[in-house]
């Protein structure tokens, strides 16, 4: 039996979590998914390679430019953008049938993508996760070794960028302590709560990451 029940014909809700690359974000993605029911992370598609131990149609969706191009051109997706020089987008049909099954899901996408649910004016709760420095961020992105020095250049600019858009996000949560970060996680998501939210201490922070 799924382990996904319908509720009630009860639709499932789009939650929309963006946050620059190595702030933590599919542990904390991966970590929510596995301890509760009834939700998922959306499989995105995207024209970059698959790296080691990726499969096509679980992490993404791996297709050619030609064919990111038809689906784009049919409008097949509610958002797509090119993020890291590669294009990325959430497939319309593919949210919509998890969604009308009473499945809550997780969009895992950058800013730009953000905007275009936001202007698009579909229903969704987004949270914007803040990394607790930018030192923290480099080493984080350094430790991963998955991408090479040029790689993570153009992700620490991204980076910074992208921390400009965190107060467009109805949530932020501040992932200085994993297990903390999640529990915030968690009761954004399920209980529509930020009680657990420092909100001083992120702001403070991500002040000192902007300025
Ligand atoms: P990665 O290549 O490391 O898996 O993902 C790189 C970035 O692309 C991440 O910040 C992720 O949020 C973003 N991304 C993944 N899928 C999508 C998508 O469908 N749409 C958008 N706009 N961004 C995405």
């Amino acid at each position: 039996m799924s382990r996904h029940k319908t509720l009630n014909n009860k639709k499932g809700k789009l939650i929309v979590i963006s946050a620059p690359s190595g702030a933590g974000k599919s542990s904390l993605i991966k970590a929510i998914i596995n301890n509760n029911n009834n939700i998922e992370l959306s499989i995105s598609a995207t024209t970059r390679k698959p790296r080691e131990g990726e499969n096509n149609a679980k992490d993404y969706f791996f297709i050619s430019d030609e064919e990111f191009n038809a689906l784009k051109s049919k409008d097949d997706f509610v958002e797509c953008a090119l993020v890291h020089n590669y294009q990325y987008g959430t497939l319309r049909s593919y949210i919509n049938k998890r969604i009308d099954k009473g499945i809550n899901i997780i969009l895992d996408i950058d800013v730009q993508g953000f905007e275009q649910i936001q202007e698009a004016s579909i229903d969704n709760t987004s949270i914007f996760i803040i990394p607790p420095s930018i030192e923290e961020l480099k080493k984080r992105l350094n430790i991963r070794g998955l991408d090479s020095q040029d790689v993570i250049e153009t992700r620490l600019e991204n980076a910074r960028h992208e921390l400009k858009y965190a107060n467009s996000f109805d949530f932020r949560v501040l992932n200085d302590e994993f297990d903390d970060a999640l529990k915030s996680l968690v009761s954004i998501i399920f209980d529509g709560s930020s009680k657990d939210i420092d909100t001083e201490k992120s702001t403070k922070i991500l002040q000192e990451l902007l300025s």
